[in-house]
């Protein structure tokens, strides 16, 4: 464990710290943002006498996040920002999240709690394959890393090729990645004729995508690894909110960091733990961009609260099951048709018919958009394939079809269909 003394703290006094946390981040909103402050008007943190009484706060959605763009919700003076991250939104608008130095240092600290649950210790090589950019992923693993000493291959995303020959070449025993990816190298390893087997990797830290156990356990007997599942949000701060330990029986949540709920979806009313719902998570020790009671659309439900064979008292959670609306997700990029919808429309030879086929093919995710279009040239096709890449972040096959051949129906236009491929 990173830090022992916090990551078994018994219960109670878990939860006073909660308690104690949850004051001072209200105490924060309330000094430095007054649009964030008036969310609370007529409650003083004293108010909240218990951790119960977080219910009579208000939830706080990811659309009042991205109309807050960039600073409207931002808890700290600007020059106290070192940095931002972002996530993608629907119309082109993303959520900023701004951090202090303080901020990154929390993250550094959850993240080396998360490396050192995968087991991870100085002697070991972490090869990072999360982008070092805008989105959280590079960053936030090559923090955690530094702070327990692991020696980083700071590589990025891609080159697959390069990514081998590095596993090779630096006895890579760590990989960090999109939970997709592995999949991707298993892939080109075989074609390569590259022995896997013969590397030193043996532990795999993967999320930002929902991944089934069936695809872990293929990882697993391909890569010859033990993997991890990791998650973690740039709205709450980054990768890192919590990890599976060794013992493989739900996700540790970082309790003193988030208080964590599970909620109806529906009715946003409080389930017990061991219902499933949506998960809701209030930061207690961010600055840039504190959240109280963030609905995280995230669909889980608590395992339990009590002590776990690894001796963490951390609250564990079952992997993420899905999302609770229409939101897409694809190669590890959350998105809406309607944006897609602005992309092709915004070309004058496309037609208004189209529809985005999403699915697995070979264990990895798929994504083609079949649109009818005026024209059915080539150098159209390549540049909405371009622009979806840039504007969304992933490589779409696009289909440019003669008017009428996508089908129609009755009433509501289907705009997604699920495809199920092996
Ligand atoms: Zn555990």
């Amino acid at each position: 464990m990173y830090q022992p003394r916090l990551e078994t703290l018994p219960r109670e006094e878990l939860e006073k710290l909660q308690l104690k946390r949850l004051r001072r981040t209200l105490r924060h909103i309330m000094e430095n943002n007054a649009t964030y402050a008036l969310r609370f008007e007529g409650l003083a943190p004293e108010d909240l006498k218990d951790l119960s009484d977080l219910k009579k706060l208000p939830f706080i959605t990811k659309d009042e996040l991205r109309e807050a763009y960039p600073f409207k919700l931002a808890c700290a003076p600007k020059e106290d920002f070192v940095r931002f991250h972002m996530s993608s939104g629907t119309t082109g608008t993303p959520v900023i999240n701004p951090y202090t130095r303080a901020d990154v240092e929390q993250w550094a600290e959850i993240m080396a709690r998360c490396l050192s649950a995968a087991t991870l210790t100085h002697k070991d090589v972490l090869q990072i394959t999360p982008g070092f950019g805008l989105f959280n992923g590079g960053f936030g693993f090559h923090y955690g890393a530094e702070r327990i000493g692991c020696f980083v291959v700071p590589i990025g995303p891609g080159r697959t090729l390069m990514q081998l020959k590095f596993i090779k070449d630096f006895g890579t025993t760590a990989l960090a990645a999109i939970s997709s990816y592995p999949l991707r190298l298993i892939e080109v390893a075989k074609a390569e004729g590259f022995d896997l087997s013969q590397t030193r990797l043996r532990v795999g830290i993967f999320g930002a995508e929902v991944w089934s156990d069936e695809t872990r356990k293929f990882i697993e007997r391909e890569l010859g690894i033990e993997t991890f599942d990791i998650i973690g949000m740039t709205e709450t701060g980054g990768v890192g909110l919590g990890i599976d330990c060794v013992a493989h029986d739900g996700i540790h949540v970082w309790e003193d960091h988030y208080l964590i709920e599970i909620v109806d979806p529906e009715t946003g009313e409080s389930l017990p733990d061991g219902e499933e719902g949506e998960l809701v998570v209030t930061t207690l020790t961010r600055e840039g961009l504190p959240l109280v009671r963030y609905r995280t659309r995230d669909i889980t439900r608590i395992i339990s609260r009590g002590r776990c064979v690894c001796g963490r008292t951390m609250a564990r959670l079952a992997r993420i099951k899905g999302r609770t609306d229409d939101m897409l997700k694809v190669k590890g990029v959350n998105f809406y048709p309607r944006q897609i919808e602005e992309i092709l429309m915004s070309h004058p030879e496309i037609l208004p018919d189209y529809l985005i086929r999403i699915g697995k093919k070979e264990g990895k995710d798929f994504i083609e958009i079949l649109v009818e279009s005026r024209t059915l040239d080539e150098s159209l096709k390549r540049r909405l394939e371009e622009e979806i890449y840039n504007y969304l972040g992933f490589r779409a096959e696009v289909v440019l079809l003669p008017k009428g051949k996508i089908p129609r129906r009755e009433g509501k236009a289907v705009r997604v269909e699920k495809l199920e491929k092996k």
